[in-house]
């Protein structure tokens, strides 16, 4: 018998590497700082709303998500027209490179970053244009305009950045754009968007006002504690909302996760206290970890970022039962979780001290 004939791109895709549980080798209680979620669990208003959305189950939910459209244009003033729901923002980015990047056209994107841009490009049949971050861990944008070349369709820009935590300078981005042809689908995935603090970092929803070419990705899968349903939305001017339309999944969101995001809408103001005490815990353990003479790139999202070999902190972790993503020889990457976990993560660093990590 012969096997099917696949498409031959599937033998370049990367694996997506999942965050795993804690090994569970240690009596402590377990914490996941692996995936970036958010330690807290609903609140009782979207767990009332997830219910009640559970009992109508049997019925597919609105496709256009129109509800849900309507609140996030009105919470971000923009045009309704401008807002697309997605299977979160990852069933989005594959969208994005589907409506722009044909077989061997480009994608360009800084590397490391999200471990999903080379996925979509490569399952879409185009060609992935990794451009090596700064040794500060930021975007190189610079590098990255020169990288774009006319068989560019697609760049994506991730701020903060996952997994290094740094976000991408206002001026530095406008710079960009001026440099990037206005014809190249230029897409600004603020993931972690809420976690931001400062002014001079980019604000997509600024950036994508007056220019067509470039859209905004955001989710409710961080900030907001629904991971587990996926829920995203991309907003963008009407030629590319157009047609991230008519590449979804129809029905892909589910009524309980546009219910759950209208409650998370509804109790934005409980979510982002959430939030604010998940960035004092980073300006916490970033000042712990200077003063143990670590020196990292600061974070703007709910993680950070260990440059270096990662063999030695992942076991020192195991043996707590943490959790930690590992990215080989490049570096680890430590999601902000509850005090406690943040302790027991600094003890593990205090013990391994900075000679280790470099
Ligand atoms: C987590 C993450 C996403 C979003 O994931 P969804 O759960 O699919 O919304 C998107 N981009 C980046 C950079 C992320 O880290």
């Amino acid at each position: 018998m012969t096997a099917p004939r696949l498409r031959p791109t599937l033998a370049h895709v990367p694996r997506y590497v999942a965050g795993r549980p804690p090994a569970g080798t240690s009596d402590l209680a377990p914490y996941k700082l692996a995936s970036n979620e958010n330690p807290y669990p609903p609140l009782p208003g979207v767990l009332g709303a997830i219910r009640a959305a559970a009992e109508r189950t049997n019925r597919y939910p609105d496709p256009a998500g129109r509800l849900l459209t309507e609140r996030i244009a009105a919470r971000l003033d923009v045009p309704v027209e401008h807002v697309v729901l997605g299977t979160g923002s990852v069933g989005l980015l594959h969208q994005m490179v589907q409506i722009a990047a044909g077989e061997g056209e480009e994608v360009v994107f800084a590397w490391r970053s999200f471990e999903s841009y080379p996925i979509v490009t490569t399952i879409n049949g185009s060609t992935p244009v990794p451009v090596p971050l700064r040794p500060d861990q930021t975007h190189d944008l610079d590098a990255m305009a020169d990288a774009v070349t006319d068989r560019t369709r697609v760049v994506f820009v991730c701020t903060p950045n996952n997994p290094t935590g740094t976000a991408v300078r206002r001026d530095e981005f406008d710079r960009f754009l001026e440099r990037v042809p206005d014809d190249v689908l230029v897409v600004v995935d603020e993931a972690y968007v809420e976690f931001v603090r400062g002014e001079e970092w980019v604000d997509g929803l600024v950036a994508y006002r007056d220019r067509p070419n470039v859209a905004v990705l955001r989710t409710f899968s961080k900030a907001y504690g629904l991971a587990g349903l996926r829920v995203g939305f991309a907003v963008a001017h009407p030629d590319v909302a157009h047609a991230l339309r008519l590449t979804a999944v129809p029905f892909g969101v589910s009524t309980v996760a546009q219910e759950a995001a209208i409650a998370s809408l509804d109790a934005e103001d409980a979510l982002l206290e959430r939030v604010e005490r998940l960035v004092a815990e980073r300006s916490r353990v970033e000042a712990a970890l200077d003063d143990l003479g670590f020196g990292l790139a600061r974070s703007q999202a709910n993680f950070v970022w260990i440059p270096g070999p990662t063999e030695d902190l992942v076991a020192a972790c195991d043996a707590v039962n943490l959790s930690v993503r590992a990215y080989g020889d490049d570096g680890a990457r430590v999601t902000i979780g509850e005090p406690e976990a943040n302790d027991r993560f600094l003890d593990v660093m205090s013990a391994l001290g900075p000679a280790a990590r470099r």
